[in-house]
C-alpha cells in the first residue's frame, strides 16, 4: 500500500540525451530501431571461399580462386561457375556466389581449391543472411529497458551516438540526531557513530544512482528548517533518517510541513520501520524520512526508495520483485508485514533460497553484515513454514 501511495505521487522523471558511452546502468526513455538491416548484407561467416551451390550440386569440386573479399570491402562479383573468391568472416558474400566451403574443408593449390570428399554445398551454407537478425518495425530496444553491456553494443549497431536516458535524480542523504558523531572523531559513551548515512548512501550508489550527497542535521528547529529549505532547494529526493518517531525530539514531520512538503503517509504497518514518513515537495520532490534504527532505515531504503526512484525514472522491471522460498522457518506468525534479513542459499539442484537471520532488533544492524537481504513476509496467524515463498529485497 505504502508503496502504490509513494508511485502514485512520484512525477516521472526528465528524460535527458546523453552521449553512448555515459549510458550504461541508465534507464532507455527511447524505443530504438535498426539502423539498417541486420546484419546490413549478406555475410560471410567462416574465412573460406565462396562458390555457387549450383555449380556443386552440379557435381563441380574443384574451382579457380580468382579474387580475395576481405571484410570492410564493397562485394566483388564471381565470374563464372567453376571459380571460387576467397572469403574472410566479416565479409560480404560475393555477388554471383551463395555458398561458403570453410578453410578446412579444401586444399589449395596453384589457386585450384579441389574440395574433400563429404563436403557440403547448399544454398547459404556459412552465410547469414541480410536482414535475419532483426524485423524492420519492431525495435531492437524499448523505452524502460535498463542499459547493461549488451544493451550499450545494441545502442552503437544502431548508429546512437547519443541516447535519451532518464536524468539521474540528484539525491540528499540527511542524518538527523545529537548523539551522532562521524567515523574519526572522538566518541563518548552517550554517543553514536552516523552510520546511516553510509549505509544509505552506499545503497544508493550500488542501485546506479550516482549523484548523491550527504548532510547532518542536529536536532534543532530552527536549524533544521534552514537545511531542509536548502536541500529541497537543490535536490530532487530527500532521504532523512531519524527524527520521524513520536518522541519530544523528533522534529523531521513537523519540520517538513512548515516547509510546505505535502505529508502523504505517516507509518506504516510494518515492523521494523513503522514511523516511517513519506511526503512531496512544492516542486515534486521526493522526501522520504526513513526510521532511524539502522535496521529500519537500510530495510525502508530498499523497500521503498529505491524501487520508487527506478520507477520514476522509467525502469520497466522496477514493476517486478523477485521471490524466493524460506530455507528455515520462522517459528510464530506476525500481525503486521515484517522484515526478516536473509542469506542466500544455493542448493545442490541449482535452486536458491532463503535462510533467516534474525537480528536482536532493529538497533542491531550489526546482524545485517554477511546478509544478503531481507524477505518480506505478509501478516498471518500461523508460522512460515519451510519453502514458505515471500518477496525478497537484496542490499
Ligand atoms: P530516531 O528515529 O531519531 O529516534 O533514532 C532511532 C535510533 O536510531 C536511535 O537509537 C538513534 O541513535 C539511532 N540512529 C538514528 N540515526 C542514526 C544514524 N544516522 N546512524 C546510526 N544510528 C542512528
Ligand atoms: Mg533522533
Amino acid at each position: 500500500m505504502a508503496r502504490a501511495g509513494i508511485d502514485a505521487r512520484l512525477a516521472r522523471l526528465p528524460a535527458e540525451s546523453r552521449p553512448l558511452i555515459e549510458c550504461l546502468g541508465r534507464v532507455l526513455r527511447e524505443d530504438v530501431y535498426a539502423e539498417r538491416d541486420n546484419p546490413p548484407f549478406d555475410r560471410v561467416c567462416m574465412d573460406g571461399v565462396a562458390i555457387r551451390s549450383e555449380a556443386f550440386g552440379g557435381g563441380l569440386r574443384h574451382f579457380t580462386v580468382e579474387a580475395t573479399q576481405a571484410a570492410g570491402t564493397p562485394a566483388l562479383t564471381l565470374s563464372a561457375a567453376d571459380r571460387a573468391i576467397e572469403v574472410m568472416t566479416g565479409a560480404m558474400l560475393p555477388r554471383g556466389s551463395d555458398c561458403v566451403i570453410p578453410l578446412e574443408e579444401y586444399e589449395m593449390s596453384a589457386s585450384v581449391v579441389s574440395l574433400k570428399d563429404g563436403v557440403s554445398g547448399e544454398p547459404y551454407r556459412n552465410v547469414q543472411r541480410r536482414g535475419s537478425d532483426s524485423e524492420p518495425g519492431v525495435p531492437l530496444l524499448r523505452a524502460g529497458a535498463l542499459i547493461g553491456p549488451p544493451e550499450m553494443g545494441v545502442l552503437a549497431s544502431a548508429g546512437k551516438a547519443h541516447v535519451s536516458v532518464s536524468r539521474q535524480p540528484g539525491f540528499m542523504v540527511l542524518s538527523t540526531g545529537d548523539e551522532l558523531i562521524e567515523p574519526g572523531q572522538p566518541i563518548e559513551e552517550h554517543q553514536v557513530r552516523r552510520s546511516n548515512a553510509y549505509a544509505v548512501v552506499s545503497g544508493l550508489r550500488k542501485n546506479g544512482f550516482s549523484a548523491v550527497d550527504d548532510d547532518h542535521i542536529a536536532d534543532n528547529e530552527d536549524m533544521m528548517r534552514g537545511r531542509l529549505a536548502r536541500h529541497l532547494a537543490e535536490h530532487d529526493v530527500l532521504v532523512l533518517s531519524g527524527g520521524v518517531s513520536k518522541g519530544k525530539f523528533d522534529l523531521v514531520p513537523k519540520v517538513l510541513k512548515a516547509l510546505d512538503v505535502e505529508e502523504v503517509f505517516y507509518q506504516v504497518a510494518q515492523r521494523p520501520g513503522m514511523p516511517m514518513w513519506f511526503g512531496v515537495g512544492p516542486r515534486g520532490q521526493a522526501v522520504f524520512g526513513l526510521p532511524g534504527n539502522p535496521v529500519s532505515t537500510l530495510m525502508c531504503l530498499m523497500r521503498y526508495v529505491v524501487p520508487a526512484i527506478n520507477v520514476a525514472m522509467g525502469m520497466q522491471a522496477a514493476a517486478s520483485t523477485e521471490r524466493i522460498a524460506l530455507a528455515g522457518p520462522i517459528k510464530r506468525g506476525r500481525p503486521m508485514a515484517s522484515f526478516v534479513p536473509v542469506s542466500i542459499q544455493l542448493e545442490s539442484d541449482g535452486r536458491r533460497s532463503a535462510v533467516p537471520r534474525m537480528p536482536n532488533g532493529s538497533g542491531d544492524f550489526l546482524a545485517l553484515a554477511g546478509t544478503d537481504g531481507f524477505v518480506e513476509l505478509p501478516p498471518r496467524e500461523e508460522a512460515y513454514p519451510v519453502g514458505f515463498v515471500a518477496e525478497l529485497y537484496r542490499w
